[in-house]
C-alpha cells in the first residue's frame, strides 16, 4: 500500500531522513516512536507531501506519490493526517469542518456530506456536537473531529503524528478507542505515538527511529519484550 524506498531528506546541511525504508501493507498498523528530533514527523509529512524530499522515492499502490497521477489535493485526499495540534477551522461548526472538504475537493454533493459526516460523527461518538464550533468541545471531543474529518475523504492511508499527546490524561483513551476501531475495521494507518498499550494492542509492526533512520524494527511482542539495539533499550526504559 505504501512503501518508502530510500528516502533522503536534507533541511539545508542538516540531514534529517538518512534513507528510510519501510513498507507498510493494506490493513497494516505502523507504529512509529523514537526520540525527539528523530526525524518521525518529517518522515510521516512526506508521505503526504507535507514535506519535500531531495532522494528516495514513496510509492502509494505502486504509483509514485510524485507523479502526474496525483496532484496534492488528490494526494492527501487518499492519504489523511491528523495531528497533534487538532487544526480544525476555528470559523466553521463540526459540520462544516467534515463537510467542507468533501464537497470542495472531492466533488461530493453536499446532502450526501452532510448525511456522511454526521455518520462519522456517530462512529467517533459526537454526533450530538455537530452544530457547536471547535472551541466549545474538550480537546479529546476536538481530536475526535479531525479524525471524523480525515476519514470523510475516504482516505486509503491514515496518518497520525502524536495525536493524543497533547490532550488531559482523561481523554487520551476516548481518542485511541477510536484509532483502534479504525485499526480493527482494517484501515491501513501509521501512527506516530509513544503509547505502547495502544502498540501492543494494535500495531502489525513498530518501528523505533533516531537520528533520521530506523534503528530497530519488529512486530509488538518482539520489540517490547526483547528489543536489541542499546538505544531502543534505553528509550523503551525512559517511557514505560
Ligand atoms: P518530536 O518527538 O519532538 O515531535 P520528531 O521525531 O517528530 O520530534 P521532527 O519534527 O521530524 O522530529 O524533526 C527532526 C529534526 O529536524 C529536528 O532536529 C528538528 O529541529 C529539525 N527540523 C524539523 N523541521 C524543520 C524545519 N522546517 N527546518 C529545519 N529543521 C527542521
Ligand atoms: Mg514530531
Amino acid at each position: 500500500m505504501i512503501d518508502c524506498q530510500d528516502v533522503h531528506k536534507w533541511f539545508g546541511d542538516f540531514h534529517v531522513l538518512q534513507g528510510i525504508s519501510q513498507s507498510v501493507e493494506r490493513g497494516e498498523v505502523l507504529v512509529i516512536c523514537g526520540p525527539s528530533g528523530s526525524g518521525k514527523s518529517t518522515f510521516i509529512r512526506c508521505i503526504n507531501r507535507l514535506e519535500e524530499f531531495q532522494k528516495g522515492h514513496i510509492l502509494l499502490e505502486e504509483k509514485d506519490i510524485h507523479s502526474k497521477d496525483f496532484n496534492i489535493n488528490e494526494l492527501r485526499a487518499e492519504i489523511g493526517i491528523v495531528f497533534q495540534q487538532f487544526n480544525l477551522y476555528p470559523h466553521l461548526t463540526v459540520l462544516k469542518n467534515i463537510t467542507l472538504a468533501p464537497v470542495k475537493v472531492r466533488g461530493r454533493d453536499r446532502k450526501s456530506a452532510v448525511t456522511q459526516a454526521m455518520e462519522l460523527l456517530e462512529r467517533v461518538g459526537i454526533v450530538e456536537q455537530a452544530n457547536k464550533y471547535p472551541a466549545e468541545l474538550s480537546g479529546g471531543q476536538q481530536q475526535r473531529v479531525a479524525i471524523a474529518r480525515a476519514l470523510a475523504m475516504r482516505p486509503k492511508v491514515m496518518l497520525f503524528d502524536e495525536p493524543t499527546s497533547a490532550l488531559d490524561p482523561e481523554m487520551i483513551n476516548e481518542v485511541l478507542n477510536v484509532m483502534k476501531d479504525l485499526a480493527r475495521d482494517g484501515m491501513t494507518m501509521l501512527c506516530v505515538t509513544h503509547e505502547m498499550g495502544f502498540a501492543r494492542e494494535v500495531a502489525d509492526k513498530v518501528i523505533f527511529m533516531d537520528g533520521g533512520q530506523i534503528v530497530e524494527q519488529g512486530p509488538p511482542n518482539e520489540f517490547f519484550s526483547n528489543p536489541r539495539h542499546e538505544r531502543t533499550k534505553a528509550f523503551l526504559k525512559e517511557i514505560l
